[in-house]
């Protein structure tokens, strides 16, 4: 048995013991992530997924961190004005998955928009200048932040407008803790954890994920194959995406203070 059809039977049955409401190779809903398995077929899609932090200006005394992490609201418009002129079309990373899972269609020039840490900056700022645009983005959300309304973040009623406004609401954990070298119980813990919250908030169940900073491990992955997770991003450079890369998906990274230039230049790989 080859070992990818071994994979969907192992699959099918941890799903199976665990009572998953996750139909393997039924009739695709095109509308739900969640029903998307794999046909069969290997594709390879070649697409940049930028990835953004903090969308706002400079605080007084920023380290450098943080203006490494931060793009302003008017270079960000830059870069949808960018992205606009030049003919892509922002999707969401679902679509992206479904493109390389069952072989839909795609607009020619996709591009896939993420922010990572629920910062408040995506609701004041990203959301706003995506909506003028028609633009969909996908964000992701330490969930545990939104609960205890740390400052600086989003609420769970701003995240509800976002994600009625056509916004892909998916988690980031819990407490944003790192997924390498940590227990089992600590990866549902986190995982599940957020999967289930933003459910409960958004009415809609997300199946994509992003590694806080970056950092999971081989323990990670092999857990991760046995959840409800169809597509998870790292930090790692690169925008060619395969079907059998779901939970290594990579990123080109958003510079701090990026222009309008500077964006054309990761778009066209130069
Ligand atoms: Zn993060």
């Amino acid at each position: 048995m080859p070992l990818r059809a071994l994979f969907l039977v192992v699959f099918t049955l941890i799903a199976g013991v665990l009572q998953l409401s996750f139909p393997v190779l039924a009739q695709p809903d095109a509308t739900d992530p969640s029903a998307v398995v794999w046909d069969g077929t290997l594709r390879r899609i070649r697409a940049p997924i930028l990835m953004y932090h903090y969308v706002s200006e400079l605080p007084v005394g920023a380290d450098a961190v943080r203006r490494e992490l931060t793009v302003s609201p008017s270079q960000f418009r830059e870069h949808l004005d960018v992205l606009f002129y030049e003919g892509y079309t922002p999707i969401s990373l679902s679509t992206l998955h479904r493109a390389l899972n069952l072989g839909t269609q795609l607009p020619a020039k996709p591009v896939v928009l993420t922010f990572d840490d629920g910062y408040i900056d995506h609701y004041v700022h990203v959301f706003a200048a995506l909506q003028e645009y028609g633009f969909e983005a996908t964000f992701f959300v330490p969930t545990a932040f939104i609960d205890e309304g740390r400052p600086g973040h989003l609420t769970w009623e701003q995240i509800q407008t976002m994600s009625a406004a056509g916004m892909s609401m998916e988690p980031h954990t819990k407490t944003h803790r790192e997924l390498a070298g940590v227990s089992y119980d600590v990866l549902v813990y986190e995982a599940l954890g957020s999967i289930e919250s933003l459910a409960h908030y958004t009415g809609v169940t997300p199946r994509m994920f992003s590694y806080p900073v970056g950092r999971y491990d081989d323990f990670t992955l092999s857990v991760f194959a046995s959840m409800p997770i169809l597509r998870a991003v790292t930090t790692e450079r690169g925008m060619l995406h395969t079907t059998d890369n779901r939970l290594e998906v990579m990123r080109m990274r958003v510079p701090g203070g990026a222009s309008g230039a500077t964006i054309r230049a990761i778009l066209t790989g130069s």
